[in-house]
């Protein structure tokens, strides 16, 4: 694994910050250095919404396939919606131009690859990437063959840069119960071999409600598949509700509708069900209509189990340290409450207990050793 000791070129100069001070305290290029070597755990990270632009375009030149544009650039700038857009809908766009060239094992084992890569710059010691596998198949592969190319990515790139990968698999809502059964029995069948952590529900959450998938969930719990759902990103706490009550998801993506509901929010802190908050792509999409409005902060506040994540580093133009700042920035976050968010993270892993665990424990360490080496507080 990669040694986890902080470079010597972070050690701050600094009056150290208590650690009940806002990490807002701390100027920008010495706040940006600490969030860039915090140890971080990714939970919530589309594939295909993560890809390099640069490595579109090479794949639609060796595949011959259509791309908007061959400037890297002008491809990033359509892949990232920018502030105009307002919907879920709109936001999913992006995917119409990266999953047509995701239809070869070469492509799909690459852009894995590349994604833990990207990951390992940024100091993730683990990262949970999904996909829906039905959606790499339009070119001829199997589910199953999808499946087994992005974990042979994963694999070498966790051989490579030492960072822990899982997969999730999404079945879609607004396809029938038959494609996420069947995604259920592929995890079911493969996941011990190709590291998958667990199923999701992903897409069109308003049009589309959780109990048309509940045959899919109750396939996932017979077969001990984990199982975490899209909620409450696109609808109301409604939605929530029924992915925990109905489809039994031990974590939810999103989340930002139980905002609405007390009740609901204290039923998902006595569950100790950790919310995986993507702060940017909830304001691309409308679900917030501003950083300064996300309610991950209040949560964190009220005991939930909030974890940052991305969502999609390529299509919502972020990474997860960008996503802690803005947080920071916005909601004056503690330097404890930092250190909660990254506890959250890890304790959230679709992981074994002893090794998650285990990775808990290094994470953690390595986050106080991190706070001690640059002249920052550990007291907690
Ligand atoms: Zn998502």
């Amino acid at each position: 694994m990669r040694d986890q000791a902080p470079q010597s070129g972070i050690v701050f100069d600094v009056v150290p910050l208590h650690s009940k001070a806002p990490m807002h305290d701390l100027p920008d290029s010495q706040r940006h250095a600490f969030l860039q070597q915090m140890p971080k755990a990714e939970l919530h990270l589309h594939l295909d919404g993560s890809a390099r632009a640069e490595t579109l375009i090479e794949i639609a030149r060796a595949e011959g396939r259509a791309i908007p544009t061959h400037d890297p650039v002008e491809l990033a700038r359509l892949l990232h919606p920018g502030p105009g857009v307002s919907t879920l809908r709109d936001y999913l766009r992006a995917f119409d131009i990266t999953v047509p060239l995701m239809q070869s094992e070469e492509a799909i084992e690459r852009i894995a690859h590349e994604l833990i890569e990207d990951c390992a710059m940024e100091n993730h010691l683990y990262v949970e990437v999904r996909y829906a596998p039905v959606f790499l198949t339009a070119g001829g592969l199997t589910m199953e063959q999808a499946v087994r190319a992005v974990g042979r990515g994963l694999d070498r790139a966790s051989t490579a840069f030492g960072v822990r990968t899982r997969q999730i698999l999404c079945a879609m809502r607004h396809l029938p119960s038959s494609e996420g059964e069947a995604v259920v029995d592929l995890a079911a069948r493969i996941g011990d071999d190709v590291g998958v952590g667990a199923v999701d529900l992903a897409g069109a959450e308003a049009e589309f409600p959780a109990e048309l998938h509940r045959s899919t969930f109750d396939r996932a719990r017979a077969a001990g598949v984990p199982r975490t759902v899209h909620a409450g990103e696109a609808a109301g706490s409604e939605s929530v509700r029924v992915a925990l009550t109905t489809l039994h998801a031990q974590r939810l993506g999103h989340g930002t509708a139980l905002r609405e509901d007390a009740a609901l929010r204290e039923a998902v802190r006595e569950e100790g069900v950790v919310v995986e908050v993507c702060p940017t792509s909830n304001v691309q999409t409308g679900a917030v209509p501003s950083i300064e409005d996300h309610p991950a902060a209040a949560f964190l506040r009220e005991g939930l189990r909030v974890a940052v994540c991305t969502d999609n580093r390529t299509v919502s133009a972020t990474t997860l340290a960008r996503e802690f700042d803005l947080l920071i920035r916005s909601h004056r976050l503690r330097l404890d409450e930092v250190r909660q968010l990254t506890a959250n993270a890890f304790e959230g892993a679709f992981l074994p207990d002893a090794e998650r665990e285990a990775l808990v424990s290094r994470a953690l360490a390595a986050f106080d050793d991190l706070v001690a080496a640059c002249g920052l507080s550990s007291s907690r």
